[in-house]
């Protein structure tokens, strides 16, 4: 399976507190070598550690969070989305993307914000106000 050895180590780079790249599942690093071949540079901001709540892939190596040195946010999380093996996409507020290779979902904007929260728009009942006049 092509894994990171088809990727030149200077188009990934790590904030200190992320330790590498060996907590990844294989498909995440072939994930990732997909992803700096399309976007170019990113630097990775977390793997497996640091807090995860909403989206517990990072815990099974399955994520990462980036931030593209080549492209916009906006554009990273595009290209992300159309890649095969890319699960789900999310973008942080904060201008970082976060990618990982589980089940595909819906995707997800914001930190704060539920994934299950356009689940949550309600239609609007609009209840029928007894006019007394
Ligand atoms: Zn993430």
């Amino acid at each position: 399976m092509a894994a990171l050895a088809d990727v030149t180590p200077e188009k990934i780079s790590f904030q200190p507190q992320v330790k590498g790249l060996g907590c990844l599942k294989p498909e995440t690093k072939a994930m990732i070598a997909e992803l700096v071949a399309k976007i170019g540079p990113i630097q990775i901001t977390s793997t497996c550690g640091g807090r995860h709540a909403r989206h517990s892939q990072h815990y099974s190596g399955k994520a990462i969070d980036f931030r593209p040195m080549a492209t916009s946010p906006r554009k990273a999380a595009a290209a992300a989305r159309s890649l095969a093996s890319v699960g789900g996409v999310g973008s942080y507020s904060n201008g970082l993307v976060h990618a990982d290779v589980g089940v595909r979902e819906a995707s997800w904007y914001g930190y704060k914000r539920s994934r299950y929260a356009s689940a949550h728009k309600r239609g609007h009942y609009a209840r029928l106000a007894r006019n007394s006049n």
